[in-house]
């Protein structure tokens, strides 16, 4: 298992697949058993890597994950059967914003496209268990949400802007209570009222 980890930490890099780093990993465990968390819905599974993480600090996890990108959602499919898990991973290979989701979730993660996540927050709010904890990634962007100076790349600008705005939509949502974390790139854990 350890050496599939590594090679997936490998492609990533060699690949630039922002997958998630070990403190953040270890922010989801910890997450994961505080709230109890038995079934997680993932928006953005990349080459399967925190899906797989997250498993395999529970062995009663089971995941759904969704991912747009081909060539990742291949890679996925194919390490998720080298770790044995196609029993308790299942992954869709879809626009996260096209496809339906049955069934309610105790955990939601949002680690998908970060223009949209004010949309799939509001769609996946249905999928949520009345417990249950949606946990969005990459609030800081590198730094870039914090930094006061212009931003000299239009698209960059663009990104920060929205989320910026998903930040304050969290901030300002009457049905959750957000708390966010300085950890990885940012993260926010939000939970229904
Ligand atoms: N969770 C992964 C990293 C995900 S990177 C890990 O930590 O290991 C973000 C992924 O979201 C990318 O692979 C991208 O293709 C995918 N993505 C972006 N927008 C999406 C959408 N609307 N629907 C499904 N997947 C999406
Ligand atoms: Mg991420």
């Amino acid at each position: 298992m350890e050496n599939i980890i590594k090679s997936m930490e490998l492609y990533a890099l060699e690949n630039q697949v922002p997958i998630m780093q070990k403190e953040g990993i270890n922010f989801m465990v910890e997450c994961i058993r505080q709230n109890e968390v038995k079934t997680i819905l993932e928006i953005g599974s990349a080459i399967g890597y925190s899906a797989i993480q997250m498993c395999l600090s529970d062995p009663h996890i089971k995941l759904v994950t969704i991912e747009r990108d081909e060539a990742r959602y291949k890679e996925a499919v194919k390490n998720i059967r080298k770790c044995n898990m196609e029993d308790r991973i299942k992954i869709h290979h879809a626009d996260a914003l096209d496809i339906e989701i049955e069934g309610v979730y105790d955990l939601i993660f949002i680690d998908a496209a970060k223009a949209q996540y004010i949309k799939f927050f509001e769609k996946y709010d249905q999928n949520l268990e009345n417990n249950g904890v949606i946990v969005s990634d990459n609030l800081k962007f590198h730094g870039f949400v914090e930094t006061k100076e212009r931003i000299k790349n239009r698209n960059t600008r663009q990104l920060v802007q929205k989320i910026r705005k998903y930040i304050s939509y969290l901030e300002e949502n009457n049905y959750y209570d957000t708390v966010f974390y300085d950890i990885g790139d940012g993260v926010a854990i939000s939970k229904k009222k």
